[in-house]
C-alpha cells in the first residue's frame, strides 16, 4: 500500500493554552524542513487541530516516517487513506477496500473507532462504527470483533473529507524545536556531549554548538568528528551553527602559568567563560554540556561547582544523573555512538595531569587564574574573534 498522506499526532503541544498556536506552528515548520531533505514532495498543512502532510510525487515510505520519528513534538504517525464524502455506501466501500490492502492476513480482531467532526454527516458515530464492523465482518469472515483489547483499532475521522487509519508510530514525543529559547551545546568529540544536546533540544530549545579545537594538539580528523556529530545532532534538533574555538594559545598558557594538577579545571572555566560570550552573540539564554556527576576528576560536586562560578549563565547537564551505560544507549538510540568513539584525541586528554585535584577549592583556583592576569583577557578576545562557524 503507497500511503499518500500521515496525519500527524502531538500531545504536550496540546495543552498549552493560547501557545497553542505558535507550537503548531513551530511544529509545522520542522515538519517542512525535514521532509525537505527526502526525496519526494510533500505538503504540510494544519487544519483544525491536526497536521497533515500529503505526498505530492512519489517517496520512500521508510525514510519518511524515520524523518518524522525524528521530529521532536510528534507523538504520533499515522499513516492515512483521506477519501472524498461520496455518501455512507461509498465510505463502507471504501473502508472495506483499505482493511482488504492493508491486512493481507484478515485472521485479527478489530474494533472501529468512528468520530465524526461534521455534525452534519447524517449517520452518528455509534452507528457508523455498528455498521462499518458489520461489512468487514460480511466481507471478512475470519476477522472478529472485540471492543476491549482489539489487535486492529480501525480509526474512521468524518470530516470535510474522511481520513482512515489503523497504523499509529509512535514519534519522539517532547516539543517542537524553537518554542523554548535557544542553548549553546558544549559539543566535545566524546559520547556524553551529543546526548545533552540532544537532550534538550527535544524540550523544543534551539542550539548551537561550540567546540575547543587546539591544533596542532588535536587534529584535523578530531574536528571533523565534531563537525559529524554536530550534522547528527541536527537531524534531531535542526541546523546547528558550530563555533569552532582555536584554543592553543589559551591551553599552552595556563599549562604554563598555573599548577598541573589544576590544567583541567582552569581550562574548563575559560571554556565556559567563552562559550558564555558565544552564546549571548548567539542570542541563547543557556548553556549545555554532558557532564555527569562523579564521571571524571573534572566532574565531582566541587569540580562543578567551580566550573559553574566561572559563567553566570544556567548550565543545563542533562546527564548529570545518568550512568555511562545509559548514556550510552541514548548515543546508539539517536546513532551518535559509533563517531563518538571514533578513536580521535580531544584536547582534554593531552593536557590532562597525572593527579588532577578533585575537590578544587574556588579561592585557590582563582589565585592561580590570578597568574593569567596578563594577557589572558587579550587571548580570550582573540579566541572569540577568529571563531571559525560551520553550518551543521
Ligand atoms: P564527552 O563524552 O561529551 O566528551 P567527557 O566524559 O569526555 O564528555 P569531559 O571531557 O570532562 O567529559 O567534558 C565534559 C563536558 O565538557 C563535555 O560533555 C562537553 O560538554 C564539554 N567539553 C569538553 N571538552 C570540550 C571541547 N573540546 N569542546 C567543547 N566542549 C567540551
Ligand atoms: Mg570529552
Amino acid at each position: 500500500m503507497q500511503y499518500k498522506s500521515f496525519l500527524i499526532k502531538y500531545a504536550e503541544i496540546g495543552v498549552k493554552g493560547k501557545n497553542r498556536f505558535m507550537f503548531e506552528d513551530a511544529l509545522v515548520t520542522q515538519i517542512r524542513h525535514a521532509l525537505k531533505d527526502i526525496d519526494g514532495d510533500f505538503m504540510v498543512v494544519k487544519e483544525s487541530g491536526r497536521i497533515y502532510a500529503t505526498a505530492e510525487s512519489e517517496y520512500d515510505f521508510d525514510e519518511a516516517v524515520e524523518t518524522l520519528k525524528r521530529i521532536f513534538g510528534i507523538a504520533a504517525i499515522c499513516p492515512m487513506v483521506q477519501v472524498d464524502d461520496n455518501g455512507y455506501e461509498d465510505l463502507k466501500k471504501q473502508v472495506l477496500a483499505y482493511v482488504d490492502e492493508v491486512y493481507e492476513d484478515k485472521n485479527f480482531t478489530f474494533k472501529v473507532n468512528a468520530r465524526r467532526g461534521n455534525k452534519k454527516y447524517p449517520v452518528n458515530s455509534d452507528q457508523i462504527n455498528r455498521d462499518l464492523g458489520e461489512v468487514i465482518l460480511d466481507a471478512f469472515p475470519e476477522t472478529k470483533v472485540d471492543v476491549h483489547h482489539p489487535e486492529v483499532m480501525l480509526h474512521v475521522e468524518v470530516r470535510n473529507r474522511i481520513n482512515i487509519y489503523s497504523i499509529v508510530i509512535p514519534g519522539p514525543g517532547g516539543m517542537p524545536v524553537g518554542t523554548n529559547g535557544k542553548a549553546m551545546l558544549l559539543l566535545s568529540g566524546g559520547i556524553d556531549s551529543p546526548v545533552a544536546g540532544y537532550m534538550i533540544s527535544k524540550r523544543g530549545v534551539k542550539i548551537d554548538a561550540v567546540y575547543f579545537h587546539a591544533p596542532p594538539y588535536t587534529s584535523e580528523r578530531a574536528k571533523q568528528k565534531v563537525v559529524d556529530l554536530a550534522k547528527l545532532v541536527s537531524r534531531y534538533s535542526g541546523p546547528v551553527h558550530l563555533h569552532i574555538v582555536n584554543f592553543t594559545d589559551i591551553q599552552l598558557y595556563i599549562y604554563d602559568q598555573c599548577p598541573h594538577e589544576e590544567l583541567t579545571i582552569i581550562m574548563r572555566r575559560y571554556m565556559m567563560r567563552i562559550a558564555e560570550r558565544l552564546a549571548v552573540d548567539a542570542g541563547a539564554q543557556a548553556l549545555i554540556t554532558g557532564e555527569s556527576i562523579g564521571q571524571v576528576a573534572s566532574q565531582t560536586m566541587q569540580s562543578l561547582a567551580a566550573t559553574d562560578a566561572a559563567c553566570t549563565m544556567p548550565v543545563f547537564r542533562p546527564v548529570i544523573g545518568f550512568d555511562k551505560q545509559e548514556i550510552v544507549d541514548v548515543a546508539e538510540k539517536i546513532g551518535t555512538y559509533e563517531t563518538s568513539v571514533l578513536p580521535f584525541e580531544d584536547c582534554c586528554t593531552i593536557f590532562v595531569a597525572k593527579h588532577p585535584v578533585t575537590k578544587p577549592n574556588l579561592k585557590m583556583i582563582e589565585r592561580s587564574e590570578e597568574k593569567l592576569k596578563e594577557k589572558i583577557d587579550e587571548m580570550v578576545e582573540t579566541a572569540i574573534n577568529t571563531v571559525e562557524k560551520v553550518w551543521c
